[in-house]
């Protein structure tokens, strides 16, 4: 029976994704299943260690929620200083990227989106699985934009993605930069700005921006600093023309009611401030792990953050992969960011709490002993 399925399914399946390797997400490496254990230390996805006070209204759960729940939306954009109609709110702001690319770019291989590696990973992989090609278009050394070599690549590119502040390297884009790309992709392409960690630095938005490039697009989550990853819900931004395209292409009912609802208090003024405490919490013990890690000659990079996570890439003399373990040995998962253009021998912390951040040091510490 199985061989026969496989068979059929082998098949069936579009040939291109034979090959396709599924996005190694933090949670398909370690699921909450396997670890188990109630005090396993998450560091490996960037989530906030803290949840916000949750009460679910009583609701009309038998009927479907609204296509774009009205105080959601308002929320949103009363928080991100836009317009209702320039913001669309998606399952998580993984689903924002996917619809810009099923939008906008055509599924059989003629239109492209650049993408500037090292950087997050599902650009890729929305566009791989959905028949788009990539181009990607490193970042300089100093994990900056190259712009000459990006405008090279313009042609037959309908999107272009920039993470800022980026993951996994936590640096915000210089404006500068990005507003001359802006300029070179008038009237030829969109960009995207992924804000998903923005709340850590809210200086650095693009958001401003949209009213004068309508070819912008930004994307944002409640993943991150508003400690609501369970939730699946993201949101983009865009000239109303672009929002109208992506409701043709996205579900009927994207957002279930009982996430309208938690999102819509997580934005409320009380949920505001829970987040920005938690940012400037977060921010202070950032800089304190930064400052440790400096010190260390296990450590020969530490890469400035502006989020809530620190990429170390480390000594020679030892190898990301088996100092991972020694911390899942303890419990402690971490994020090998290895396999990234550029980052050979490199390791993403996510800041977590107090105690979770004394964890990590004491067994950097160890770590630092072997050497
Ligand atoms: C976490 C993350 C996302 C995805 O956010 P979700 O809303 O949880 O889907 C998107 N972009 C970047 C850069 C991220 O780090």
């Amino acid at each position: 029976m199985t061989t026969n399925i496989d068979n059929l399914v082998s098949e069936l399946i579009r040939p291109e994704l034979k090959t396709l390797k599924p996005y190694e997400s933090a949670r398909r490496l370690f699921s909450m299943a396997n670890a188990g254990e109630v005090d396993t230390v998450w560091l490996n996805a960037n989530e906030n260690p803290s949840v916000p006070e949750i009460s679910i209204n009583p609701a009309l759960y038998n009927r479907y929620p609204d296509f774009q729940p009205e105080p959601l939306i308002a929320a949103y954009a009363e928080y991100a200083g836009v317009e209702t109609n320039q913001v669309l709110s998606t399952r998580g702001a993984d689903e924002s990227i996917e619809l810009l690319i099923r939008t906008f770019c055509r599924a059989d291989g003629t239109d492209s989106i650049v993408i500037c590696p090292p950087t997050y990973g599902m650009y890729a992989i929305s566009a791989e699985t959905h028949g788009a090609l990539i181009k990607k278009v490193p970042l300089t050394p100093e994990m900056q934009l190259d712009l000459p070599a990006v405008y090279q690549n313009l042609e037959n590119t309908n999107i272009v993605f920039v993470c800022s502040p980026n993951n996994p390297t936590g640096n915000i884009i210089n404006r500068n930069d990005f507003i001359a790309l802006l300029d070179e992709c008038k009237n030829k392409c969109l960009v995207v700005a992924d804000e998903a960690y923005i709340e850590f630095c809210p200086e650095a938005t693009m958001v401003d921006l949209l009213v004068t490039y309508p070819n912008l697009v930004i994307t944002r989550t409640l993943s991150k600093a508003f400690g609501l990853a369970g939730l699946r819900c993201g949101f983009t931004l865009a000239d109303p023309s672009v929002i109208d395209a992506l409701k043709k292409v996205i579900a009927p009912y994207p957002v279930p009611a009982p996430v309208a609802q938690i999102a819509t208090d997580a934005l409320s003024t009380k949920g505001l401030s829970w987040m920005t405490k938690q940012v400037t919490h977060l921010n202070k013990l950032r800089d304190g792990f930064i400052a440790h890690a400096q010190q260390w000659q296990l450590v020969s990079h530490v890469y400035p953050s502006q989020t809530n996570f620190v990429l170390l890439k480390l000594n020679a003399k030892l190898d990301a992969a088996e100092v991972l373990n020694t911390f899942v040995e303890k419990g402690i998962l971490l994020r090998n960011q290895s396999k990234q253009l550029m980052l050979e021998n490199t390791l993403r912390v996510t800041i977590g709490n107090e105690s979770q951040m004394t964890a990590v040091l004491n067994q950097f510490l160890q770590v630092e002993k072997t050497l």
